[in-house]
């Protein structure tokens, strides 16, 4: 039996990945901070699962800054692949907070390789990387050979880590790789982001619980993918032959506006009768002509992103008419 390690479990990505480990028999170790409120709602069903949760999936609580704690960590479940999702992983609050973004996301990127450089059994290891490196990039579609402009605190950190990741590759012989993700969208998905709030916004006006949605710019463009199905990516990177990096993507993108579009027509609605536009979602500067290639991932791994709009966003807004569809009928006690 093989034994993952991830950090950022309990996200949106860990979710997925703690899923597809399960289904292929690891021994899964998550690592989530302590803080007062434990919110993994999104893992719940497997924490109930008596033949799993402390018997296939366990947690183990640490701060990505807390070294000692992961080291500590890492030598009793001796991980044979190692996956990092955890990160400050909003690009807008990334303006907002951007010493703490750069704590979690860039160093403590740099923190895991560096715990990992002085094991004796060192674990595969996975960063998941993003598109905003690429920021303002001359070329588009971009790959992993297009060269990294960030553009905003966010997209800096990963481009930090994302290298750091490079150079402990080629300088301390790691098998360490970056997933270059473009965004990855599901029902799971964090209820900030715009995909997210745009499929609560018209499942909630479509049962009459909300009159209208505020958003920001609708004019940015995104190349968004199903992310049940990067998490597939990401351990196929790790199963390779050598370590590498490799964009994922759909190289296909759409705008706010389109995924509007698609997700009112899931409830037959116009979106354009419940839209508010509000400054204080603007942002002071974005990426652009952010598209990727994923070629190298279909050669060499087999993958290829198969959900794009307009099924993503029905997809999205069905869960969450489901979800408001189950708490009307919960009995009240
Ligand atoms: P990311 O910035 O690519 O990680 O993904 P987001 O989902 O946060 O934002 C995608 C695009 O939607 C960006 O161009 C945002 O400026 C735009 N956007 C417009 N309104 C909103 C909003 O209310 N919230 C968020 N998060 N993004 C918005």
């Amino acid at each position: 039996m093989k034994t993952a390690l991830i950090t950022g479990i309990t996200g949106q990505d860990g979710s997925y990945l703690t899923e597809l480990l399960i289904s292929k028999g690891y021994s899964v170790h998550g690592i989530v901070r302590r803080s007062s409120t434990t919110v993994r709602a999104r893992l719940d069903h497997l924490f109930h699962r008596e033949d799993i949760y402390n018997k296939r999936l366990f947690l183990h609580y640490a701060d990505l800054a807390d070294t000692t704690t992961i080291r500590r960590i890492m030598l009793k479940c001796t991980p044979d692949e190692l996956y990092h999702l955890a990160g400050q992983s909003h690009v807008g609050a990334s303006f907002d907070i951007p010493e703490t973004t750069c704590e979690f996301t860039a160093m403590g990127t740099l923190k895991l390789l560096e715990i990992i450089r002085d094991l004796e059994q060192k674990p595969k290891f996975l960063h998941i990387s993003s598109s905003e490196i690429f920021g303002r990039p001359d070329q588009s579609p971009q790959n992993e050979m297009t060269p990294m402009r960030p553009v905003t605190p966010y997209g800096i950190a990963k481009a930090f880590a994302t290298q750091m990741v490079t150079l402990y590759r080629e300088s301390f012989g790691l098998f360490a790789c970056n997933a270059i993700c473009y965004n990855h969208e599901s029902p799971l998905r964090g209820e900030s982001f715009v995909t997210r709030k745009i499929t609560r916004a018209a499942a909630a006006i479509a049962r009459k619980h909300q009159e209208s949605v505020s958003l920001g710019s609708l004019d940015g463009r995104r190349d968004w993918g199903f992310a049940a199905e990067y998490v597939d990516a990401m351990w196929r990177m790790l199963q390779h032959d050598h370590a590498d990096d490799f964009v994922l993507a759909t190289g296909t993108h759409h705008s706010v506006k389109d995924f509007l579009d698609a997700s009112f027509k899931a409830v037959d609605l116009d979106w354009q009768d419940f839209v508010k536009q509000d400054p204080r979602y603007m942002r002071p500067s974005e990426g652009t002509r952010l598209v990727g290639d994923a070629s190298k991932a279909e050669r060499e791994l087999g993958w290829k992103a198969e959900t794009t709009l307009p099924k993503l966003a029905e997809l999205m807004v069905e869960a969450d008419l489901q979800r408001i569809d189950a708490s009307e009928t919960k009995p009240a006690f």
